[in-house]
């Protein structure tokens, strides 16, 4: 029951003022008494996140489960020495990697396809049998490393996705881009179910999404480079932001201005991926940029380790 300075509502007008405020409907602020109380908060419970190096994040809260571009094999690339990576270096999976630390989950989210976002998706998809969101291009790249079709949800971005126990929006985004000619790695998409991918170059980038989880209470957007698009996550409400460093210069004050101000900022994908997972992660760039642009804002920046869990 919602209660107005006049005195109680009842009846329709408190289910209308119940509704408007659910619905977030802000354009009707200050027409009368009743769109003026402020909406219920959604009932905060604790969400654990545990953070498995680059953009792999396990949401955790009760029972539902929530697992980010969940890579843990983690192999040799060469991705942070001057030469670069070694586009025929092969894919594996090593699945007692994936084992010590994943055993549930209800739905994966894939960010882009690259083989440090999406190359351990099959095995874990199998293994817990969760919704797998991620774009067509993705959905062929998993098709073609035999990953069941029924586990894949194709998805554009503008969609709401409620589950048991939490809710995901899917927004389009950028990959970041560095040097002269402003380019990524391993851009393309696949538009049929291609050869099996055996090397990384051949998991393709595909399109890159974001995403906001509401899980407990709590709004987590959820980015897996330092690029994002400004026009689909403009005045943006969250209150937690996972953010990476890299890109172009300036790139995080253009996010932190975009969306309405947050509370937290965790830092993710800063760590040199050929190194193990068990030891501490070992940035691959200097992380006082990121840090500035949030600070700068008066949100709070946090760095979580390997393994590491903290309680949201
Ligand atoms: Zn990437």
């Amino acid at each position: 029951m919602k209660v107005s300075r006049r005195g109680m509502l009842t009846g329709a007008a408190a289910v209308g003022a119940a509704a408007v405020g659910a619905a977030g409907v802000v354009g009707l602020e200050g027409r009368s008494e009743a769109v003026t109380t402020p909406a219920a908060q959604p009932k905060r419970e604790p969400v654990e996140l545990t953070w498995f190096g680059t953009h792999a994040w396990q949401l955790k809260c009760g029972k539902s489960v929530v697992l980010t571009d969940p890579w843990l094999t983690r192999f040799k690339t060469g991705t942070f020495t001057p030469e670069g990576a070694d586009p025929k270096t092969k894919l594996v999976i090593k699945p007692e990697v994936i084992d010590k630390h994943l055993t549930t989950a209800d739905a994966i989210l894939v960010h882009h396809a690259h083989y440090d976002h999406m190359a351990d998706v099959p095995y874990v998809a199998k293994k817990t049998q969760a919704t797998v969101l991620c774009t067509e291009t993705h959905a062929n790249l998993l098709r073609a490393m035999r990953t069941q079709d029924d586990l894949l949800s194709p998805v554009r971005g503008g969609e709401y996705l409620p589950f048991d126990g939490f809710s995901i929006e899917v927004f389009p985004s950028l990959h970041s881009c560095s040097g002269k000619r402003h380019t990524y790695a391993y851009p393309g998409y696949r538009y049929d179910v291609p050869p099996r991918p055996r090397v990384i170059e051949d998991l393709v980038e595909g399109g890159t999404l974001a995403f906001v989880i509401t899980i407990g209470g709590l709004r987590i957007l959820s980015l897996s480079t330092a690029n994002f698009d400004p026009n689909a996550l403009r005045d943006l409400q969250v209150d937690v932001v996972f953010a990476a460093p890299g890109g172009e210069p300036g790139i995080t004050d253009r996010l932190m201005q975009t969306i309405k101000p947050v509370r937290k900022v965790i830092a993710t994908h800063w760590d040199d991926f050929d190194k193990p997972l068990d030891d501490p992660g070992i940035p691959w760039t200097d992380l006082a940029p990121l840090r500035q642009s949030v600070e700068r804002t008066g949100a709070e920046f946090v760095v979580v380790d390997h393994l590491q869990k903290v309680t949201l």
